[in-house]
């Protein structure tokens, strides 16, 4: 992979920029894979990434209906954090925040993690003792967050309203959360994983699977058949769709989250707020927008569309903790389709199909869990068996009833 530094920056900007080499190839589909990936998302791409570089498995192609990163993990909020309540979880996305931290170097690309801080408010004081048993989990559980005063969050957050209809008591922080950059993300693993040769073939459905005695053998797609020793779905939203066609259920909801953007204004929030009664959360970006979110939408769906109802709702909410926002033009608003789980726990690893393999049920929240997922799946696909961070997400949980339900955690689409 040739490395990007500010050399390569000066002799192509002396070249005027004719003489950058395209950051993947546009492969054609070969017969056969060891491994086919489906969904050139964060996950897909990341799983390919590791498979390639950790274990030494070089004939993998990742399949992608539409472009990379045109799914949800190119219209997420990009929050990243590892606050949450349950062992298990906190251990597997705390993993993913530390490989974050260190994603840039390498993969070679500037990821722009900004370890700005997750506020989250309480507005009542049973709220606050509630929260204060969360934090406490989350310490014993090694991860770090503080409890804030309702003084430290004026500090941090100058504009806020501390008076509204729902005064604010106070809140937690992670520090260590904030945000990065979605799209950075998933280019600098597909350029990575393109870099170990992996194929990744854009404008490629899969839209059947090929499946003898139990065992999966390939898929078919619109640009023809391809077989495969192993197969993993990635496809975030459609997750359901897809074990469909392979024959088997998940506890699946799929419904429309959304998101929306202001006009660019110089930097004012400098942390990642949410408010979990409110039921809003935000940020600036770093070219200066003002990124905003709230719960799903409350009916299961597969249009990608935003709707006023819920923009009113997100507005509303922002307005009530920060008023000086009222100013502000809103620029764009969109919707990506999320696959919710019954307690919001990611299903990953195994599925009733031989050498199927699932990373799905992300919800509101995978697109912080990219690297710790690629990382987990491509040793469960190269060993055949789950990664010890990942045994309790497996799809069996709904059998057994052992759910690890982090509900509050996400209780505002993060
Ligand atoms: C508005 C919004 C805000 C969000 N905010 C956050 C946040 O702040 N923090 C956070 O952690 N998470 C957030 N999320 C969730 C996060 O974006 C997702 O969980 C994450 O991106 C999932 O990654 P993925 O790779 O599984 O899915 P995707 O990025 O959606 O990739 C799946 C790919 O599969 C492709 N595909 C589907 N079907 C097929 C098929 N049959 N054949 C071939 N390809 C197919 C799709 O085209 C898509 O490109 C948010 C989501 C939305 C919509």
């Amino acid at each position: 992979m040739k490395g990007y530094s500010t050399f390569s920056l000066i002799r192509n900007a002396l070249g005027g920029h004719r003489f950058w080499k395209p950051v993947w190839r546009t492969p054609e589909p070969k017969d056969s894979y060891d491994v086919v990936i489906i969904g050139a998302g964060g996950q897909g791409l990341a799983t390919a990434y590791y498979l390639a570089r950790k274990y030494g498995i070089k004939n993998i192609a990742v399949l992608e209906k539409g472009f990379i990163g045109g799914g949800n993990t190119g219209r997420n909020t990009q929050v990243t954090r590892s606050n949450y309540f349950w062992p298990q979880s906190s251990a597997f996305f705390d993993h993913s925040l530390k490989l974050y931290e260190t994603l840039s170097l390498d993969l070679n690309f500037n990821v722009m993690l900004s370890q700005r801080g997750v506020l989250n408010l309480v507005h009542s004081h049973h709220e606050f003792e509630g929260l204060r048993r969360w934090a406490n989990a989350i310490r014993i559980n090694g991860v770090d967050t503080d409890i804030v005063t309702a003084a430290e969050v004026k500090e941090i957050v100058p504009l806020i309203n501390m008076n509204s209809r729902f005064p604010v008591h106070g809140g937690s922080i992670q520090r260590r959360g904030g945000i990065s950059r979605h799209d950075a993300v998933v280019w600098a693993y597909a350029r990575a994983a393109d870099a170990h040769g992996v194929d990744i073939i854009q404008q490629c459905e899969v839209m059947e699977f090929a499946i003898s005695n139990g065992k999966v053998t390939g898929v078919e797609t619109t640009l023809g058949k391809i077989s495969a020793n192993q197969v993993s779905i990635a496809v975030a939203g459609h997750t359901g769709v897809l074990a469909g066609k392979a024959g088997f259920r998940v506890p699946i909801t799929s419904m429309g989250l959304q998101a929306m953007v202001s006009e660019p204004i110089k930097p004012c929030l400098d942390t990642m707020l949410t408010s979990p009664v409110i039921h809003m959360y935000v940020s600036q970006s770093d070219r200066g927008e003002i990124v905003l979110g709230g719960g799903a939408d409350v009916y299961t769906s597969y249009a990608q569309r935003g709707g006023i109802p819920l923009l009113e709702e997100n507005v509303a909410a922002l307005l009530e903790l920060i008023p000086a926002f009222s100013r502000l033009r809103l620029m764009r608003q969109w919707s990506g389709i999320v696959d919710i789980t019954p307690d919001t726990t990611p299903i990953m690893g195994m599925t009733p199909v031989q050498n199927l393999y699932i990373s799905g049920g992300w919800g509101t929240g995978g697109y912080k869990a990219i690297p710790a997922g690629g990382d987990t799946m491509a040793y469960t696909i190269a060993n055949d068996e789950p990664h010890s961070l990942i045994t309790d997400f497996g799809l069996d949980r709904f059998e057994r009833g052992v759910l690890i339900d982090e509900g509050a955690a996400s209780g505002v689409s993060h």
